[in-house]
């Protein structure tokens, strides 16, 4: 069998005060002048420790920009303002900001620092980016950073929602695996072992502490960051997303009243690990139950007409992308479990 070169990020820092300690992390391989992306509405305080820290360490800021926009086009735009003399690129915030960096980054060729300021869902670390081209959205290639700096402390602080989010992304990698697995048995879809574990065991690191701690939220940081690490090694998506990412997928195509991917991706795999064989639907729905999930959900419940077209559109997403939903009309099912399952009371109107 070909084994393939894949690259992960040689430098992981997670610990409070991180962020304190960029301008060292970029210094020490002499990583400078650097350009700085972050997300619109970043909270000043936060800023303002990334760049003093730069400041500190004589790390000159080449180029600072407000991401406000997650498209090709924006990315594009980008690559042509990075001046020449930039030896790195550093991405702080959330989704959006970091997905513009990372792509720029790679098509400028530079290295890329990430710096989430939240932890919603697996894309810090994963080697695609979800960007808009020419108004639709798409997973496009990238690398992975050379180097993921996560400051506990800034974590902790976040809204409990985002945190909500990334345990319904994490969650989903239960129902990705079995849907790959599936895949294998019927469609002869290579399965990569060493990526599915990864994957399988990330989550179950995070469900012995499931509390937004400093612990817990090491372990949810580290867990999602491995899962970017198993889809580069497994050169697909196939270890973090599945069918309850065609269903967030199918959601977001139709103009469902925008949600947080990881409600999204975390509420489908609960209802599609009904319809998969083992206990991965008890597993979810007590890490859901013990770390409050679905209260995050019940602030904004989800339309079921939306829910109904999204499920029915879900097999069609991606081409040749064989799930469980390939082969079982699943809206019935689901339609009862979100009318009798005493969990979902209050998620759906
Ligand atoms: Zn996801």
């Amino acid at each position: 069998m070909k084994t393939a070169q894949i690259s992960v990020p040689w430098l992981v820092r997670m610990k409070p005060g991180a962020l304190q300690r960029l301008g060292l992390y970029l210094a020490r391989p002499r990583l400078g002048p650097v350009a700085l992306f972050h997300s619109e509405g970043l909270s000043q305080s936060i800023l303002d420790v990334a760049l003093q820290s730069l400041q500190d360490h004589s790390i000159a800021l080449a180029l600072r920009h407000e991401v406000n926009e997650a498209s090709v086009e924006e990315a594009v735009r980008l690559l042509g303002a990075v001046p020449p003399s930039c030896k790195a690129l550093v991405g702080v915030g959330g989704g959006k900001a970091l997905d513009v960096a990372k792509y720029t980054a790679s098509l400028a060729g530079l290295p890329y620092f990430a710096v989430p300021t939240s932890l919603s869902n697996d894309g810090f670390c994963s080697p695609q980016a979800s960007l808009t081209l020419e108004g639709k959205r798409r997973s496009l290639p990238t690398g992975l950073p050379e180097a993921v700096i996560v400051d506990l402390g800034v974590c902790e602080r976040a809204p409990r929602m985002l945190w909500h989010s990334g345990i319904g992304d994490l969650s989903s990698k239960f129902t990705a695996v079995a849907d790959w697995t599936l895949a294998f048995h019927r469609r002869g879809v290579a399965i990569n072992d060493l990526a599915a574990l990864i994957s399988d065991a990330t989550v179950f690191q995070f469900m012995a502490n499931p509390v937004s701690d400093e612990r817990g939220i090491r372990l949810l940081a580290t867990a999602l960051m491995l899962n970017g690490v198993a889809m580069e090694i497994a050169g697909s998506s196939r270890p973090a997303s599945g069918s309850e990412h065609l269903i967030s997928h199918a959601l977001d195509m139709n103009g469902a009243r925008p949600r947080l991917h990881g409600l999204q991706t975390g509420t489908a795999a609960y209802l599609v690990s009904s319809l998969q064989r083992g206990d991965h639907h008890e597993r979810i729905g007590e890490l859901f139950a013990r770390t409050g999930f679905w209260e995050s959900v019940r602030k904004e419940p989800f339309c079921k007409e939306e829910w109904r077209l999204a499920v029915e559109r879900a097999p069609s997403v991606k081409e040749d992308f064989y799930t469980i939903l390939s082969e079982t009309d699943a809206w019935p099912e689901f339609a009862r479990t979100i009318a009798h399952d005493s969990a979902l009371v209050g998620c759906f109107e």
